[in-house]
């Protein structure tokens, strides 16, 4: 009963709104779907999505690196022996996280499937519902406050917020959607490495000043900035979350050795897996470091695995995963759906996925 096949899928998928930041707008998500398929005909699902911008990984690297050494490296193995074979997937190649990560869920589906167990059951959780944030795209202040207020209207509770460039403008922009969205709104930010140190601690004490009351800030400095996010953490009381400073187990130990940060935000597209991101929740928890799950823009089916794990990742703040929330339809059927500010994973075999729409 060894595992006969593993299938790419390119896929483009568009969004209903256009996702802005302060440096690209997003209308359709690029990725490719994994397909790994055991001797019986059932198949695992992952994804590994095309972020040139944060991980490096392009739909055409990931397809080579899957339908290449990875596809190798797992035709043949049994499906049931799955630390093994995504210990041999995570070894198989240097970098290409966001492919190793869609091989990696695409077992970790599959040996739920072959038991017969959602995914989330099979990493000992009991639930199959958790609750996420959701971003408001960049713009002007005021469509941001009618888009906060949207939003809140329907179930969110928690908005991330991408800060554009300029302080003065972001402490304005943060004033009107606090004063749109009332006290209740948990408030959160994330800078995706715009400022250097001492801007983000004059930024962030800014927004303190100005009482915002924010719930967090995300990545305020370059992502091999430690010294730097050190800085910030030290110099600021809201909270500060790492996320383009954090792949692996080693960066991981590197920020809690210098604590720089409050919390990290693991991504499956960077540590290459639910596998590794277990490790690093393993690492985090132990040193009293806050995590909080996130995705890059994924389909349904990168964000299946991702909320499976919430699920059982003890959290320290709501998890980020709207992302498939943007698309205008998923490109599987099955899987996962939102309601409200909750993603609901199906009470299915693995991620509950059957195949692709089209
Ligand atoms: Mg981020």
């Amino acid at each position: 009963m060894s595992i006969r096949e593993v299938r790419a899928h390119v896929v483009r998928v568009p969004l209903h709104t256009p996702f802005v930041t302060a440096i690209r707008t997003v209308h359709a998500v690029d990725s490719v779907l994994v397909e790994i398929v055991d001797g019986a005909g059932r198949a695992g699902w992952g994804e590994g999505a095309a972020t040139w911008k944060v991980t490096g990984d392009s739909v055409a690297s990931i397809e080579a690196a899957v339908t290449g050494p990875l596809r190798e490296t797992v035709l043949g193995r049994h499906p049931d022996d799955l630390v093994a074979v995504c210990s041999a997937v995570e070894q198989a190649i240097v970098g290409n996280t966001a492919a190793k990560a869609a091989v990696d869920c695409a077992l970790h589906d599959l040996a739920a499937r072959r038991m017969g167990i959602p995914l989330p059951r099979l990493l000992g959780s009991g639930s199959l519902r958790v609750p996420t944030d959701v971003t408001l795209a960049a713009g002007p202040p005021q469509d941001m406050a009618v888009a906060a207020k949207k939003r809140l209207a329907e179930g969110f509770g928690v908005l991330k917020i991408k800060l554009g460039d300029g302080t003065a403008d972001d402490v304005e922009r943060l004033r009107l959607i606090r004063a749109t969205a009332g006290p209740a709104a948990v408030l959160r930010v994330d800078a995706n490495q715009g400022w250097t140190p001492r801007a983000a601690v004059r930024a962030i004490r800014a927004m303190e000043d100005a009482g915002l009351d924010l719930e967090l800030v995300e990545q305020p400095v370059a992502a091999g900035d430690l010294d730097g996010l050190a800085f910030v953490t030290a110099h600021v009381s809201t909270p500060v979350l790492a996320d383009e400073s954090v792949w692996s187990a080693q960066d991981l130990l590197e920020i809690i050795r210098r604590r720089a940060a409050d919390l990290v935000n693991v991504k499956l597209a960077k540590c290459g897996g639910i596998a590794p991101a277990r490790r690093l929740l393993a690492v985090a928890q132990a040193s009293g470091t806050g995590v909080l799950l996130g995705s890059m823009m994924e389909t349904h089916v990168g964000l299946g695995a991702v909320a499976s794990l919430a699920t059982v990742s003890r959290s320290a703040a709501v998890d980020d995963l709207d992302a498939a929330w943007w698309l205008s339809a998923s490109p599987v059927s099955g899987g996962l759906r939102y309601d409200g500010a909750h993603v609901v994973l199906p009470d299915a075999p693995g991620l509950g996925i059957d195949g692709l729409t089209s």
